[in-house]
Formats: structure tokens, sequence, C-alpha cells
């Protein structure tokens, strides 16, 4: 599946969150979405993924452009898999039914073949001894593997996202960035909006540098970090490795 972006852009009320973006997916390597927060890597990245529509320009996927209608657009997000910031868990089910449950009725597998695909991503995870807690049960980097676990299950064509350990601890960060760090070896194609950038310089694949509602510089992850392309990287990286 390619993905394109043309001269998309994204607005609410009368504020551009985004403007004039234009790039193309790379696929089976990484996408790192950089930036200040407020730059507009979340807006990008729900507009990549068919969360939000475009007010100009527009998304293409294999040359077509992705229609506003939302039967269209479920369709479109049924091959994709997504991890947000909080995991967004349902509460109220186990860490195992969290992964079956859209596969059951998202995408239509029986019981026994969505929980042999649970239990396999489980453990490929180290959560089995987990399967069976609910999200209050379960650490912040537990919930977020599940969640990655979760948006794996049923094999997404393109992986987003969106800043997935900004609400964890060092030792949290760093369990679930090795759980991406695996996933990212088998050659999925990632989306990810970050600001663990020593992860993302281990990556590679491409930087996607948004800034004030623009894309501000696209290339090499590690032409990126090897000399910051612009004033405006910069100082965000320095800001960044400051802490
Ligand atoms: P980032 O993810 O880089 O922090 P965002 O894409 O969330 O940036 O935001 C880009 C701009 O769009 C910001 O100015 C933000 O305030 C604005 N914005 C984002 N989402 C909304 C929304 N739902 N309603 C109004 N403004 C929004
Ligand atoms: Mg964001």
């Amino acid at each position: 599946m390619q993905i394109k972006s043309i001269q998309a852009g994204k607005r609410y009320g009368d504020l551009w969150a985004l403007r004039n973006i234009t790039l193309t997916l790379p696929l089976g390597s990484p996408l790192l979405l950089l930036g200040p927060s407020g730059g507009g890597k979340s807006t990008l990245l729900r507009l990549l993924a068919g969360l939000e529509t475009t007010d100009e320009g527009s998304i293409q996927v294999d040359g077509i452009p992705l229609p506003p209608d939302e039967p269209t657009l479920r369709e479109y997000r049924r091959r994709l898999g997504f991890v947000f910031q909080e995991g967004n868990l349902f509460p109220h089910l186990t860490a195992e039914e969290n992964i079956t449950l859209p596969l059951r009725y998202a995408h239509h597998q029986s019981a026994a073949e969505a929980k042999e695909r649970a239990q396999s991503l489980l453990s490929r995870f180290q959560l089995l001894p987990h399967a069976h807690k609910k999200p209050a049960e379960l650490s912040g980097g537990q919930k977020q593997r599940i969640a990655l676990a979760r948006a794996l299950g049923h094999q997404p064509e393109i992986l987003f996202l969106d800043e997935p350990t900004s609400a964890l601890d060092p030792e949290m960060t760093a369990e679930v960035l090795d759980a991406l760090s695996d996933v990212q070896q088998e050659g999925r194609t990632l989306i990810l909006a970050t600001h663990a950038t020593g992860f993302a310089r281990r990556t590679g694949g491409t930087v996607a540098f948004l800034r004030n509602h623009q894309l501000e510089w696209l290339g090499p992850t590690a032409e990126f970090f090897a000399q910051p392309p612009t004033p405006g990287a910069a100082g965000y990286l320095a800001r960044i490795l400051r802490d």
C-alpha cells in the first residue's frame, strides 16, 4: 500500500494546524515525525491514517485520494494499526481480551483464532503472565506493550504510533522501545511521532521534522542527527538533549 500526502492541510476553526505537506511514506522503513509540541505531528499522523480529513490537498492511497466518507475511511483504517500516548485499553477487559476483542468483532476471526493470535503476541512481548490481568493491575510499560500487541493483532500493513512512550518513566520507556525495535526489525512500516530521539536515531529510516504547522525538513534520519538541518531542528534537539 502506497500512501502519499499531497499538499495536505488541516484547519481547526480559523487556525491551520498543518499546511502544504507533501511526502510519500517509505515502505518497510520507519518514518519518524519529530518536532516541538504543537508543530503538527499528531495532525499529520491522523491525516495519513484516515482519522481526520484534509481541508486542502489530499491523502492518496495507491494513487487514489482518500474520500471523506466514513465507511471508506473505516475500511482503510482496518488495514492499519494504532498505538496512542495513553494505550486506550478497555479497562473492564483483561489483557488477552483487549487483544482478542477487536480481532473477533472488527476482523471477524473465530474465538479460537483470536485466542491463538493473542497468546502468540503476549508471548512475544513477555506478557503471558499478565494475560488475565486488567489494565488497572498493570504497569504503564505493560499496558503500552499490550496496546502494541493489540495494534499488531490483525497484521496491519502500517503501524501508526503517536508518542507511545510519552506518559512513561525511563525504564518503562525502554521496555516499550525494545518491543518496538523488535517490530521494526521484521520490516513492518512504522509511522512514529516521538520525542525519544535516542531511539529515533538508532531506528534509522526517514525524519519528517514538523515545526510551526509545516514540514520544515524531510530526509534520512542519519543526516538529521549528524547535522541538524535547520535552525529550528538545532534548537529542538538542543532543548531535548538538555533534559
Ligand atoms: P503535535 O502533535 O506536534 O504536538 P498537533 O498536531 O497536536 O501537534 O497540533 C498542531 C496544532 O493544531 C496546534 O496548534 C494545536 O493546538 C492545533 N490542534 C490540534 N488538534 C486540535 C483540535 N482538535 N482542535 C483545535 N486545535 C487543534
Ligand atoms: Mg501530538
